[in-house]
């Protein structure tokens, strides 16, 4: 399918295959290996003289290639990976590119940083971090050559926007990939790659997912960039089995559709947290108070579904409210149709000190709220009668 459609329609049906029985959308292929009419004929598979399946852990099935066609054209990608989970994305991507420097920039998901803080440095991999105000030290850390650096656009959980073309155009005079977690953003209502970023990575598992039923992950980007992380998806054995390939594209052709309902809904609710006295801030890139709106403004199509307010009370009563949600379920994920509520500090965050928590602006009173397809109102009643 051309790129040149719209985004919706590629949704539907970029990387469909043809189906001989007449399938409007690919089959799932459940064989883990592929047969031949002969050896010469297996030959050009391996020897790659042509394309086609060979064998799923490597990702050559037909149910994972279609996929991984409609995951690529969702980022204008020339091409894309997909992967067991989003962290099996990040982990695969940081042993290919990685291995001379990562540099995380602002607040990230938790295990994305543990990944980075702890373990790979085991692998002598040397990593950095640098929050939002410390950024006049990026220049000197690409002096020292890192692989990559890696940044998320809104963050999790208190949705800073980074201006990526600004970034990319920094690691580009250094010759260093840049990298985004497009996860918050989905590909609806941000594109990377656009901007000047050189791959972008996703926990499929929230929006693209978009039902809480699917766990897998993905990289966009040239082949040449993704090559090299073919290898090592293909030897750790991160390819995600084909019935949960086709269940996510399953759920992507109703991407754009659920997104955009998430960012209406989830302006709504912010709006309205703004005006309640049981709330001292309300962080949402939508709202004219957001410090970075302006730039959310300029670089996303869309503001997306993710929210967090600060409770005027403490930890404990803070949790207490958490508790009296009926609608939202407590649940430590987002992006799904169910509307989700997670207090950073007991799940995503809760390994951090209270020391770096709060460099990263993550009090225990604040609340991290994925807004899903139920009706808006009800959602704004719900957070209402729990805030008393
Ligand atoms: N990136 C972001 C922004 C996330 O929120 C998450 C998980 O919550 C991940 C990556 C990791 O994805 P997964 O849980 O699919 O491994």
């Amino acid at each position: 399918m051309s790129e040149q459609r719209e985004f919706d329609t590629r949704c539907v049906h970029a990387g469909e295959l043809e189906d001989p029985m007449g399938s409007p959308h690919t089959p799932v292929y459940d064989s883990t290996t592929f047969a031949f009419k002969n050896t010469a004929d297996l030959l050009d598979v391996v020897e790659g003289r042509r394309g086609g399946a060979l064998y799923t852990r490597y990702g050559l099935n037909p149910t994972i290639q279609s996929l991984e066609g409609k995951l690529a054209s969702l980022e204008s990608a020339e091409g894309s990976l997909v992967f067991s989970s989003g962290m099996a994305a990040e982990s695969a991507l940081f042993l290919a590119h990685g291995r001379d420097g990562v540099v995380c920039i602002g607040d990230a998901y938790g295990g994305t940083l543990d990944l980075i803080a702890n373990q790979l440095p085991l692998l002598g991999i040397p990593t950095h971090f640098l929050l939002g105000d410390e950024l006049d030290q990026l220049d000197a850390i690409l002096g020292q050559k890192p692989g990559l650096v890696f940044l998320e656009t809104p963050t999790n959980p208190t949705l800073e926007i980074f201006d990526i073309a600004a970034i990319a155009e920094q690691t580009r005079r250094h010759g260093v990939l840049l990298v985004v977690d497009n996860t918050f953003a989905s590909p609806v209502n941000q594109q990377p790659l656009a901007l000047g970023a050189d791959l972008v990575v996703h926990s499929a598992t929230k929006y693209l997912g978009g039902h809480s039923d699917v766990t897998a992950g993905a990289l966009m980007g040239a082949g040449a960039l993704l090559e090299p992380v073919w290898g090592w998806r293909k030897n750790l054995g991160q390819v995600p089995d084909p019935r949960t390939a086709a269940r996510l594209a399953r759920s992507i052709r109703t991407l754009g559709v659920r997104v955009r309902q998430q960012n209406a809904s989830s302006l709504l609710l912010a709006r309205a947290m703004e005006a309640h006295p049981r709330v001292s801030a309300v962080l949402h890139p939508g709202l004219e108070s957001f410090p970075g709106h302006q730039l959310a403004k300029r670089q996303m199509s869309g503001f997306g579904g993710m929210l967090a307010i600060e409770v005027d009370g403490d930890g404990a009563e803070t949790t207490s409210v958490v508790d009296r949600l009926r609608l939202f379920a407590i649940a430590p994920s987002l992006g799904g149709v169910e509307s989700l509520v997670t207090q950073p500090v007991t799940t995503t965050h809760h390994d951090l000190s209270p020391q770096d928590r709060s460099r990263r602006g993550i009090s225990d009173s604040l609340i991290r709220l994925s807004v899903g397809l139920e009706d808006p109102q009800d959602l704004v009643d719900d957070l209402t009668r729990a805030l008393g």
